[in-house]
C-alpha cells in the first residue's frame, strides 16, 4: 500500500516528479523562503527521476527564521511541561497513524528498504514518547548541597538556550531531522531546522505532523538549501548548534561555533565493528551481523564495516554469513519484503565502487557481492563481504558508508578489542556471546559511545533513557537520555545564604574566621560530607 503523494504517471501522464507537485507545494509552504526563491530538485534513487521542486532559503531568510523563532520561543518556554507534553504525545500517535506516507517519502528520498524506513518512524515515536514523559524530571529544579550545610541552600535550574539550530543529513531524513528537535523543544527552546536537501520532504512531512499535534506556529522554523550556504547560516546564527554528518564537516561546524562561543553537539562518522566471540550463538550472530552491516544499505552511522571473528568459530561463522548474504533480496519497491534497498546517489555509489575496486586491486578477496546492480535500481549495489583486507586498502580505515564489510580473524578477546579500537572513530560496536557478563567486560574496553550485546545497533539506539553518541572522531556530546536534553539548556546555580555569611561576622577577626572555618571543614570531612 502506498500513499496518495506518489505522482502516478499512468493516472497523470504529465507527472514528471516522483512526489505529486501539489503535495510538494503544500509541504514547501512551511519553508522560510521568499515567494520568488530559487528552487532545487533532487533525484529519487527509487525512480531515477526528479523528486520535487523545493525552495532555497537565503542567508537573509535564515536570519528571518531565527528572529521569528526567537519571538515564538518566549511564549513556548512560558508554557507548562504538561502543555508541551500533550503536543509530543499527540505527535507520537500521528506519526504512527501517518506512517504510510512517511515511509513512502523516506524511501523515495533515501532509496532504503521499507523495513529500514520503518526504523525512522519507530525512532521518532520512541523519542517523542520518552521526552514527553521524562523532560520534566530531567529538567526540574534540584536542591544541591551548599558550601555550609543548612546555611547555604543551592538550587540547580535549567533554562532553555533560546534558538537551537539543527543541521541534519540525508541518510535518516525523517528521524535525524526530528528526533534531535524533540528534546530541544521540550526544554523550551525554539528550533531552526535545516534538513539535507535529499531529505527535505520527509522532514517537512514530520514538521507538518508536529503542527497538527499542536506545536505553536513559529516555534519550529524550517529552512532549505545547500549546507555550505543555508546550513552555514544556521550555524552562524543559532544559540546552540546540533549537527549530524561527516567528521570533516563536523570539524568546520565546531570551529565556527567556537568562534562565536556557542555550544554544540556533533554526531559524526564511524568505522564500527562487530565482534563474534568464540561462544556466540551462530544463527543469531549471522542474523545480527547482517542487520549490523546492511541496514539502510550500510548508510547508517552506527552500521558495521568490520566483522571481527574469533578463530575458534571463524570456519563455522564465515561460510554461514556469506551464504546468508548471498540470499539477501535487494530492491526498491515501495513495499515491505526486501532485505536491502538502494544507495542514495551516484556519489555514494562511486565511493562504494572505488573502495571495493581499490581493495580487490590490492589483493582483497570478494566473498560475496562486489557489483553495482543497475538492473535493480539506478544506485543499487550488492551486499558485499571482503576478506584479506590490509592497511594499504582504503576500506580498512575509511568510512565507506555503503553495503561493504570486511572480515577479520582474531585469536583472543583482547586481540578483538585492540582491533575494534584500531580506528580514529568511536561510534558503535556490537559483541556476540552467550556469556553476557563477559560481553559487558569486553564492551567496557571498546572505545565507542554505544556497544550492543547480542544485537546489532537497535538495542542501544532505541534505549532512549541512556546516552548515545561518539567517542574520538565520531563526535562530541550525546543525544538521548539526560545528556540529550540538558545540552539544550543553560544550567544555573542559585544559592541562598542564611543566618551567617561565609565571611567574618559579629565582629570576629579574619583570624577567628579562619580558625572556625578550618575546624568546620575538618568536621565536615569527618562527617563524610562532600
Ligand atoms: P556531510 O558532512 O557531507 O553533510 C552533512 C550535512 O551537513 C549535509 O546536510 C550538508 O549539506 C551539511 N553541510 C555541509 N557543509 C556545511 C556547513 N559548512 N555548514 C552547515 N552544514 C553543512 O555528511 P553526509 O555525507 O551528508 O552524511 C553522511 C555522514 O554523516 C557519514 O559520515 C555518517 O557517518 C554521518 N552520520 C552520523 C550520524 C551520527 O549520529 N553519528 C548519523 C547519520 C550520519
Amino acid at each position: 500500500m502506498t500513499s496518495e503523494i506518489i505522482a502516478d504517471p499512468e493516472l497523470d501522464p504529465t507527472a514528471t516528479y516522483a512526489v505529486s507537485p501539489s503535495r510538494a507545494r503544500h509541504l514547501a509552504a512551511r519553508v522560510v523562503a521568499s515567494p520568488k526563491a530559487e528552487t532545487f530538485t533532487r533525484t529519487s534513487p527509487i525512480t531515477g527521476g526528479p523528486l520535487a521542486a523545493l525552495p532555497i532559503s537565503t542567508a537573509t531568510d535564515v536570519r528571518r527564521a531565527v528572529s521569528l523563532a526567537r519571538s515564538a520561543q518566549r511564549r513556548w518556554a512560558a508554557m507548562s511541561f504538561d502543555q508541551r507534553k500533550r503536543v509530543f504525545l499527540r505527535f507520537h500517535d500521528l506519526v504512527l497513524e501517518h506512517q504510510v506516507e512517511l515511509l513512502d517519502l523516506v524511501q523515495l528520498e533515501s532509496g532504503k528498504a521499507r523495513a529500514h524506513a520503518f526504523e525512522e518512524v519507530l525512532d521518532v515515536a520512541i523519542a517523542s514518547r520518552h521526552y514527553a514523559q521524562e523532560a520534566e524530571s530531567y529538567l526540574r529544579p534540584r536542591r544541591r548541597r551548599g558550601a555550609i550545610p543548612v546555611l547555604s541552600q543551592s538550587r540547580e535550574l535549567h533554562h532553555p538556550k533560546g534558538v537551537v539550530g539543527i543541521v541534519s543529513p540525508w541518510n535518516y531524513p525523517l528521524s535525524l531531522a526530528i528526533t534531535d528537535a524533540i528534546p530541544a523543544l521540550m526544554a523550551g527552546n525554539a528550533v531552526v531546522l535545516r534538513p539535507d536537501q535529499q531529505g527535505s520532504l520527509s522532514a517537512l512531512a514530520g514538521i507538518e505532523l508536529l503542527g497538527e499535534a499542536g506545536l505553536p506556529v513559529g516555534v519550529l522554523q524550517v529552512v532549505l538549501g545547500p549546507g555550505s550556504s543555508t546550513g552555514q547560516a544556521v550555524v552562524d546564527a543559532a544559540d546552540y548548534v546540533c549537527f549530524t554528518g561527516s567528521t570533516p564537516t563536523g570539524r568546520k561546524i565546531a570551529a565556527a561555533a567556537a568562534e562565536r562561543l556557542v555550544s554544540f553537539s556533533l554526531e559524526l562518522g564511524g568505522k564500527n565493528a562487530v565482534y563474534i566471540a568464540a561462544d556466540a550463538h551462530l544463527d543469531r550472530a549471522v542474523d545480527g551481523a547482517i542487520r549490523a552491516c546492511f541496514s539502510s544499505a550500510g548508510q547508517l552511522c552506527i552500521s558495521t564495516e568490520r566483522v571481527i571473528v574469533h578463530t575458534d568459530i571463524y570456519d563455522q561463522f564465515v561460510p554461514r554469513f556469506v551464504a546468508a548474504v548471498r540470499t539477501m533480496t535487494v530492491g526498491t519497491a515501495l513495499e515491505f519484503g526486501y532485505d536491502m534497498g538502494s544507495l542514495v546517489s551516484q556519489d555514494q555509489l562511486d565511493i562504494v565502487t572505488a573502495h571495493v575496486e581499490d581493495a580487490v586491486k590490492k589483493g582483497a578477496e570478494v566473498l560475496v557481492g562486489g557489483k553495482a546492480r543497475p538492473d535493480l535500481g539506478p544506485y543499487c549495489y550488492e551486499p558485499t563481504v571482503l576478506a584479506g583486507v590490509t592497511a594499504a586498502m582504503a576500506v580498512r580505515d575509511e568510512e565507506t558508508f555503503g553495503p561493504v564489510t570486511s572480515i577479520y580473524r582474531v585469536s583472543s578477546d583482547d586481540d578483538a578489542i585492540a582491533l575494534a579500537n584500531d580506528t580514529d572513530y568511536g561510534l558503535n560496536a556490537s559483541v556476540w556471546t552467550r556469556d553476557v557478563r563477559r560481553g559487558r567486560e569486553i564492551a567496557a574496553k571498546i572505545q565507542t559511545g554505544t556497544v550492543n550485546i547480542n544485537e546489532a545497533y537497535a538495542a542501544a539506539w532505541a534505549s532512549m533513557a541512556a546516552p548515545m553518541g561518539g567517542m574520538k572522531a565520531s563526535g562530541m556530546g550525546r543525544r538521548h537520555g539526560a545528556e540529550g536534553i540538558l545540552k539544550y539548556t543553560e544550567s544555573q546555580n542559585v544559592t541562598a545564604q542564611h543566618l551567617l555569611p561565609i565571611a567574618p561576622a559579629f565582629g570576629a577577626s579574619d583570624q577567628t574566621f579562619a580558625k572556625v572555618m578550618s575546624v568546620s571543614l575538618a568536621l565536615m570531612k569527618k562527617a563524610g560530607l562532600s
